[in-house]
């Protein structure tokens, strides 16, 4: 991504402050309060729409600096089709804002998480403590709180009863929720025995995998500990989309290091004010903490269940539900490194129709989780349906401030976008 600073409106093009380059386009777009695409340009144009501009755009001085610094630039950054967004402590990939509404018919943003909620939220219990599997399925499942468990593998069906067994972890599963791993021993004896960190990571894949048959092992949490050093990120991104440690904050909206995911073994509902950095409000509320985990994802993780301490924060979830997406991991880590690689472009803005198109970074085979897409239409409109790729989805029609609004869920690069309207 080149940032140009300025606006800059250029004949034929309008009014852009930003462009991106992948291997097939140049994307001209305004980057103020959405991504609101201005054109797009087959890189084989490349010269002809990068040369009449050259002193405008003062940094392209000549073909040499295109071909020597641009070109290579956007092979690297664009294009791509990521296992993970490996970035370690980065730096605020965009400005945090309040939610998002394009001003003008057929602009168009994603939404900072699902169904346009305000944070995200999500649940998870380590060392399998399959003795209290019931107890979580009922409380959790009752307030709509999915749970995702992080399975020590070698303690399946062998250390019991906290171990448990494949048909139970098949049930927690079939209920909504997941299991996902936490190595294979928890790094409890790596002595010249030891078989090392990256079979502990890919090992335990397997062995859950066989446990619960059909089920896709994709995430870790390191697991902690006095051998806890032993973890390796670089491994563990072979491995996993995404890896949960235990920085006990929020993330940060714009900041998530997605292979070591913040959580928290100990969080409140504000009733623990000489603790402020773990209260469960922080991302809610924009007066606390400075703002800076305001709109962020929270994930709470407990070990053997202390009814005392998780019934307040599950009541806190459910009950602040309008405002807060309570969502797997999986889906989660998901949405936040597809939305942060995402490119949404408003290709047409007809009377009866408006195309969008909606790419990201991520490989596809693994990063298929449906973002909500926000567009705005043309005053009186009312959209009869959404395809993509020719198919049929869900959308449902928001008006704010005279403005009317069309919000819907797809996967990035799975197709375009028609909006039709209503006759
Ligand atoms: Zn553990």
């Amino acid at each position: 991504m080149i940032g140009l600073g300025s606006k800059r409106r250029i004949a034929g093009v309008g009014v852009f402050n930003r462009f991106i380059m992948s291997r097939e386009n140049i994307i001209c777009y305004q980057r103020i309060h959405c991504h609101r695409i201005i054109r797009v340009i087959p890189a084989n144009q490349l010269f002809d729409f990068l040369m009449p501009y050259s002193t405008s755009l003062k940094i392209m001085r000549s073909r040499a600096f295109v071909l020597c610094f641009l070109v290579p630039l956007s092979l690297v950054s664009f294009g791509q089709s990521l296992f993970n967004l490996s970035e370690q402590k980065p730096a605020a990939r965009f400005p945090v804002t309040d939610p998002v509404w394009p001003l003008q018919p057929g602009d168009a943003t994603v939404c900072l998480w699902e169904d346009d909620k305000l944070a995200a939220c999500s649940v998870g219990v380590d060392d399998n403590n399959a003795q209290d599997v019931e107890w979580w399925l009922k409380e959790a499942g009752s307030r709509g709180v999915p749970v995702t468990w992080f399975l020590v593998s070698g303690w399946i069906e062998k250390r019991m009863p906290l171990g448990g067994t494949g048909e139970l972890w098949k049930r927690v599963k079939s209920a909504g929720n997941d299991v996902q791993s936490h190595s294979v021993t928890h790094l409890v004896d790596v002595g010249p025995e030891w078989k090392g960190i990256e079979w502990e990571y890919t090992e335990s894949i397997r062995q859950i995998e066989e446990k619960v048959p059909g089920h896709a092992v994709r995430l870790l949490a390191y697991p902690g500990g006095p051998n806890m050093a032993k973890n390796d990120r670089q491994i563990a991104a072979k491995h996993f989309l995404s890896v949960r440690g235990v920085t006990g904050t929020p993330n940060p909206a714009n900041a998530t290091d997605y292979l070591d995911v913040n959580a928290m073994s100990t969080c409140h509902v504000g009733d623990r004010p000489e603790k402020p950095w773990c209260n469960l409000n922080n991302i809610l509320d924009k007066n606390l903490e400075g703002g800076r985990f305001y709109r962020g994802w929270a994930f709470p993780f407990f070990h053997t269940v202390k009814p005392e301490t998780a019934l307040p924060v599950l009541d806190f979830l459910a009950a602040n539900g309008d405002r807060l997406w309570c969502g797997l991991f999986a889906d989660v880590t998901r949405y936040g490194q597809e939305r942060d690689t995402a490119r949404l472009s408003t290709q047409s803005v007809e009377d009866r129709r408006i195309i969008l198109d909606l790419v990201d970074g991520m490989d596809d085979r693994f990063f298929d989780y449906p973002l909500t897409v926000k567009v705005r239409l043309q005053d009186g409109w009312t959209p009869a349906s959404v395809t993509q790729d020719g198919h049929a989805i869900d959308f449902r029609q928001i008006e704010r401030e005279g403005g009317v609004y069309c919000l819907f869920k797809a996967a990035p690069d799975r197709g375009r976008i028609v909006i039709e309207r209503a006759r």
